[in-house]
């Protein structure tokens, strides 16, 4: 492609990426399309001869575009969000016009040294102990996996990297952890056996005495505890692990600890909402997600670890091709995960902190928990609705409730997401607590207003209504 062909559609596409999230709110939030339904519009195999970008990015527009569900509308409430925003999709521009790789410090200095920089800003932003030491990976399942992997080295001496399992190793999260756990544990060779789900008390927190218990049982048993993960804003209602008294438990035995704080670590740069991490000395290791809730393109993983050491003895390797110079005095995050190549995330995340401040961003999540607890306080005052779990930030957990049994109450519940779902308007998920079907509404996307929340209140309860009113038909 010649430059000023590159120049026309580059100003093409950015104009058109402005006018997408400008306008993001007026789409339709979840398209209507059948399974199979995008494929069947595209040809079966690549085309022979090349193709202009005219061409292509007519189809993106007719065939692609109307198929994808669009994350950065105002009134996306499901899951945990994955925002971006202007200065991050502008830094991931540089980053794949510069198409580096960055896997050491000398396929890329800037790079390396920028991460370096950005992760010790995140750590004093976050008020993380000045101990720890931070790496970028691409999702928090990587980060719990290599926390994982890490903590089954120091429990072995290092030895399962060398002979492979010897014996039967033991984890310990609780039963509303996320599913990433269980996966990493699969991954790792820990087994989903040993495994262990702890129960959690009423507002879905574990229950430390309960872990010590499992702890307990397993060293009777003559197995080995390795690591407890602990979370720090469950995806399901956003609970908090106590971790001051599991962290206690933890150096009593001499385990690991790992936090998954996903979603909810950027809520850490509110002071008032620092009691969450009490206890977060105890951590060996802690991940949040810049790409859920700071402004940062998906994928953007802050990985801290109390140890730098354990975690580059698990992962290092030295094969001939990759020796340099100067690897005694730089980092090479090769060794600080899985993947051996490394895209140059560090730029985003620089370029979002540097244009928002820590400020800009400390107003963003007040805001959103704000929003969240007006709408909490309108499910509370509402004879229909019930408040499933505490809302400490911007998840609220909710369901019509009538007095039916709870069959019953499940199946309405459904029927209810379905229909505010349906109308293209608002999105939002469920989960089950304690079996319950329960509805989750998480305002934590850059552009919410109060006015998306309100309108959304009012479609919830405009959808129950007809729920509950037998229709005449
Ligand atoms: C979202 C989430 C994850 C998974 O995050 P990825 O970056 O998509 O792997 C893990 N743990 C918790 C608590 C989450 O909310």
């Amino acid at each position: 492609m010649d430059k000023e062909t590159f120049r026309k559609h580059g100003y093409e596409f950015i104009d058109w990426v402005a006018d997408y999230l400008e306008n993001v709110g007026e789409y339709r939030i979840c398209p209507d399309v059948r399974p199979g339904e995008i494929k069947q519009k595209l040809p079966k195999e690549a085309p022979g001869k090349g193709e202009s970008l005219d061409i292509i990015f007519n189809d993106f527009k007719r065939k692609i575009f109307p198929g994808m569900t669009h994350w950065q509308h105002p009134s996306w409430f499901a899951y945990f969000p994955a925002n971006n925003s202007p200065p991050s999709v502008l830094a991931e521009l540089l980053t794949a016009g510069m198409g580096a790789q960055c896997m050491i410090w000398e396929t890329s200095p800037a790079a390396a040294e920028l991460e370096e920089v950005v992760m010790e800003w995140l750590k004093s932003m976050l008020a993380l102990p000045k101990g720890m030491t931070g790496v970028i990976q691409d999702t928090a399942s990587t980060s719990s996996l290599v926390a994982l992997l890490t903590a089954r080295e120091k429990a072995t001496g290092f030895e399962s990297n060398v002979k492979g399992f010897k014996e039967p190793l033991v984890i310990y999260c609780s039963e509303e952890s996320h599913s990433s756990v269980e996966k990493g544990a699969k991954i790792a060779g820990f087994g989903k056996e040993n495994i262990r789900h702890i129960p959690t008390d009423k507002d879905y927190a574990v229950l430390p005495g309960e872990l010590e218990k499992s702890i307990f049982e397993d060293m009777n048993k003559g197995l080995k505890p390795c690591c407890v993960v602990a979370t720090v804003g469950t995806t399901s209602s956003s609970a908090i692990d106590p971790l001051d008294k599991i962290g206690e438990i933890c150096k009593r035995y001499n385990i690991w600890l790992h936090v998954d704080a996903a979603y909810a670590g950027t809520a850490s740069v509110l002071p008032e909402k620092r009691w969450m991490f009490k206890g977060i000395e105890y951590a060996d290791s802690f991940v949040f997600n810049p790409h859920k809730w700071m402004l940062t393109n998906f994928d953007c993983s802050a990985y801290f670890v109390k140890e730098p050491d354990l975690l580059v003895r698990t992962f290092e390797i030295h094969p001939e091709y990759l020796k340099t110079g100067v690897d005694s005095q730089v980092k090479n995050y090769r060794d600080w995960g899985i993947a051996l190549g490394r895209r140059f995330r560090a730029l985003k995340l620089w370029f979002v902190l540097r244009y928002y401040g820590i400020e800009g961003i400390q107003e963003m999540v007040r805001k959103h928990i704000e929003l969240a607890q007006s709408f909490k306080d309108k499910v509370e005052g509402s004879p229909s609705f019930e408040l499933m779990a505490p809302v400490p930030l911007s998840l609220v957990c909710f369901r019509l409730n009538d007095g039916s049994s709870e069959g019953e109450l499940n199946r309405m519940n459904r029927r209810l997401l379905e229909a505010v779902n349906q109308t293209g308007k608002l999105h939002m998920t469920h989960t089950t607590l304690k079996g319950k079907y329960v509805i989750r509404l998480c305002v934590a996307s850059r552009t919410t207003e109060k006015q998306d929340v309100e309108r959304a209140w009012e479609l919830i309860d405009e959808k129950a209504r007809e729920i509950l009113t037998p229709s005449s038909t």
